[in-house]
């Protein structure tokens, strides 16, 4: 080495020394004159600059949780909040409200409904700040199914059945850090029942099983229905596949909404249409996949009629009932308006229709939300007219 290289490490090491531990105390130095500041996901009142034991701190009415260490008070932040929440001090002088950062959180700032529809899915995206060690959401005591996002993200549904029987639910989120810390926070959602109608329907022999072949009826039923419900609970769970941004598989006209309660025959109205049929077509007119995913399943069955299931990732799932002829196999791997099959009226269907249905975590959801998530009715130079019972 030169000597004026030496030279100048020589001076650059004494620089570094010099400076460094004079950083670590003037940091620390700077922060005991600080009125607050965020640590480690908690608010450091200092006390030197509000000297009341009464001083509290909530966020939207939610009062913080303190405790008192040396000269400051501590109060313990939540794992999240709501979009555009602040945190309120009051108790010394006029309350003030302190702007948060989603980094002072440590799932930072997330959308969680007061109340929710049955049928309607709500998607929540948890982003954590910190690297974690485990993160769990338990809806009902049952723990809820967390997909991968993109940058870490954890994206989780939101949504209840038709026919939910109760009119709140209670929601626990639990994220453990890599040195062990355990935060939880929970709430309650309420929970509305959507404006689904009631329906009566008179179904002949067949359908109620007089027809003599019970026998053969109920193996066949037993069988498409065994393989449906094993396909719909097959969990793929580090999917990032899914951006859900879907659109009408076919135009026509709504013959029958989701969600209707129905009674067979003068029975209990204890089942409900989980799928949106599409009718106005006649047989043969091209069904296309609403968005990509895998096919799980394409299958002519007894009841169901020639039947596409699709995983798009996320937990969430399509289903397509009583066509006339398929256009996929198991395996393939279809995008977004790629051809399915076409309109037929295969199984348990009394004309040419497209029974669609969507399922988010085996619950059935209102294929509509789906749509709808684009903010506008506007798909793709279509018109959804939902209410007027046509798809354009
Ligand atoms: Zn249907």
């Amino acid at each position: 080495m030169k000597p004026e290289k030496i030279y100048r490490f020589k001076a650059l090491l004494l620089l570094f020394l010099i400076l460094f531990p004079a950083s670590l105390w003037g940091g620390a130095g700077l922060r005991g004159f600080l009125p607050f500041f965020f640590q480690s996901h908690r608010l450091y009142v200092n006390r030197l600059c509000y000297p009341s034991e009464s001083l509290q701190a909530a966020i939207g009415g939610e009062k913080l949780l303190s405790t008192a260490e040396e000269n400051y008070l501590v109060f313990e932040l939540p794992l999240m909040v709501p979009p555009g929440s602040g945190i309120t001090l009051s108790g010394y002088g006029p309350s003030f409200t302190l702007p948060l950062h989603a980094d002072d959180l440590i799932l930072g700032f997330v959308f969680f409904p007061d109340t929710c529809v049955t049928g309607k899915p709500v998607k929540i995206i948890l982003s954590p700040t910190i690297p974690l060690s485990e993160l769990a959401v338990t809806i009902d005591e049952k723990p809820a199914p967390l997909h991968w996002g993109k940058n870490n993200q954890r994206i989780l549904y939101l949504l209840y059945p038709v026919l939910f029987s109760r009119s709140k639910s209670h929601v626990t989120v639990k994220a453990v850090s890599r040195d062990n810390q355990t935060v939880t926070q929970s709430f309650d959602i309420s929970v509305r029942p959507g404006p689904y109608e009631k329906e009566e329907i008179s179904l002949g022999a067949v359908f109620t099983g007089n027809d003599g072949l019970g026998d053969i009826r109920s193996y066949l039923l037993s069988y498409e229905n065994k393989k449906v419900s094993r396909l719909l609970r097959k969990e793929n769970p580090f999917s990032r596949r899914g951006y859900h941004d879907f659109e009408l598989p076919l135009k026509g006209r709504v013959t029958s909404p989701f969600g209707r309660i129905r009674s067979y025959n003068g029975g209990r109205y204890a089942v409900y249409h989980k799928g949106l049929d599409i009718g106005g077509n006649p047989a043969g007119t091209a069904v296309f996949a609403p968005e990509k995913g895998d096919v799980l399943c394409a299958e002519d069955f007894y009841a169901r009629g020639m039947t596409v299931v699709l995983d798009h990732g996320l937990g969430v799932k399509s289903l397509f009932y009583h066509m006339d002829s398929l256009a996929v196999k198991p395996g393939d791997r279809v995008k977004k308006g790629d051809l399915l099959g076409c309109v037929g009226t295969t199984g348990f269907s009394t004309g040419p229709h497209l029974h669609w249905e969507v399922r988010v975590n085996n619950i059935p959801a209102d294929p509509v939300s789906f749509l709808q998530s684009k903010d506008s009715v506007r798909l793709s130079g279509f018109l959804l007219r939902y209410g007027e019972g046509l798809l354009y």
